[in-house]
């Protein structure tokens, strides 16, 4: 009489709400020994639990992928009311099967088994870690640089939302990077190990940065036992410098406009202090961390998704990014892969991008179809826009790009968007946009 086994947890169906606070002492009792020692009862054909409903939750709770059960048919047991109206097993159904639950204690299932049978069943064997260890993430790293390169891919993600039949918009999410939370970990760190490497890194570090590139800097430079200076145009926002100095870097603001324009006093001071000035504008280990990483990843995992990109749009600020991005998907796949650049219109400001022509190294040296120019407010829609839609709270940069793809949309192709960073540095613009 009743067949006892493992039924996946999903498929066993709750027909009662079960308060907390009658899980929490068997989810406890579940860790400290181990093992399950009695099956839930289930009825054979729906799935729906008749007994143990407090051990189904905690089970629940637990994660694991299966529950040990015992299958009963109609004839092996009887159903008693016990708070006044009378309940029938097909309400117990009926609640198990997505309607309304029942009151916890207001029935009794009697089996005509004298009682359940005694099981002994271990967690492991009911698959309490395999969803982490499915997704292979349980890995635990062994220090926080380590966070950084081993911890790439940063996700790309589909942004379902602007996606339709015919057209798939993926959004890459540098974001993720630990430091600055934006693509210039990457930079920070190749940078600072190319210098190290051919024994060019002196003790203090100085660079000119609308933010991102110094936080790196300043994270990594923490990390290896570094001291750091930034220069920082006047226009970016005050929050930058409070995260730089708790990083434990001295900040000091330009009069200047643009981050290039600080380029050449920060060369000449460094010279005098004796700092290293690594320059993300110039230094080619910009250029090549993107080949090497990220336009290979972004390969990797549009692949393993099956997806060939037919347009790859991204803003330019140093233009390293885009640049790798560029000459690696246009020597793979050929012209038919689309690179659109973005820059701010005349006289705007974007964080951390830049017009063209305020002078770039490497965007001369590989094919852009289409640069786009958007406008600070435009970007500060598509940021409001992808945040409302999909729950993304993006940067500047990433919002511009956002309204580019808009501009350049058609209904068919599979569109991937770098978004460099996310928002949580822009309060200040958010701000004055909302107001
Ligand atoms: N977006 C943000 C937020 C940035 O900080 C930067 C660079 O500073 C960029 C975009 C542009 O990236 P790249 O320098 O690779 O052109």
């Amino acid at each position: 009489m009743g067949r006892v086994g493992l039924t996946p947890i999903s498929e066993v169906k709750q027909p009662v709400a079960v308060d907390i606070r009658y899980i929490v002492p068997i989810y406890s009792e579940l860790l400290r020994r181990g093992i399950v020692d009695k099956p839930i009862a289930m009825e054979e054909e729906s799935r729906v639990a008749l007994s143990g409903f407090d051990l189904l939750e905690a089970l629940n709770l637990l994660g694991v992928d299966m529950a040990p059960t015992i299958a009963l048919d109609r004839s092996e047991f009887e159903v008693i009311s016990t708070c006044g109206r009378p309940i029938s097993l097909d309400d117990i159904v009926e609640a198990g099967l997505g309607g309304s639950k029942l009151g916890y204690g207001c029935f009794q299932v009697k089996l005509h088994l004298r009682e359940l049978p005694c099981i002994n069943v271990d967690l492991d064997s009911l698959g309490f870690s395999n969803d982490y260890k499915r997704r292979g993430n349980l890995r635990v790293y062994g220090d926080t640089l380590e966070l950084l390169y081993e911890g790439w891919p940063t996700p790309l993600v589909k942004l379902r939302s602007f996606s339709s039949d015919g057209r798939i918009v993926l959004a890459k999410l540098e974001g993720f990077n630990p430091f600055s939370n934006s693509i210039k970990d990457r930079v920070g760190w190749a940078m600072i190990m190319e210098a190290l490497g051919r024994g060019g890194l002196r003790e203090v570090i100085y660079e000119a940065t609308s933010s991102n590139t110094g936080i790196a800097l300043a994270s990594i430079g923490a990390i290896l036992g570094l001291r750091s200076r930034f220069f920082i145009p006047r226009n970016i926002q005050r929050v930058s410098d409070v995260y730089l100095k708790i990083l434990g870097a001295e900040v000091e603001r330009m009069p200047v406009n643009l981050t290039v324009e600080a380029i050449s006093e920060v060369e000449s001071r460094a010279r005098m202090d004796g700092a290293t000035h690594l320059n993300q504008f110039e230094n080619d280990a910009n250029f090549k961390v993107h080949l090497k990483y990220t336009a290979r990843e972004l390969d990797l995992q549009l692949r393993e998704f099956g997806v060939k990109p037919d347009y790859i749009v991204g803003g330019l600020g140093t233009s390293g990014h885009m640049s790798a991005i560029s000459l690696y998907f246009k020597s793979r796949y050929g012209r038919d892969v689309k690179i659109v650049g973005v820059q701010p219109t005349r006289d705007d400001v974007i964080p951390g991008i830049r017009r063209i022509e305020t002078g770039m190294r490497w965007v001369h040296w590989v094919e852009f179809d289409r640069i786009i120019d958007v406008k600070c407010s435009e970007a500060i829609e598509g940021c409001i826009e992808v945040a409302r839609r999909e729950g993304l709270l993006i940067g500047l940069s990433s919002g511009a790009v956002f309204h580019a793809f808009k501009e350049i949309a058609g209904e068919d192709g599979v569109y991937v968007l770098i978004f460099p960073d996310t928002g949580y540095k822009y309060g200040e613009q958010f701000e004055g946009y909302l107001k």
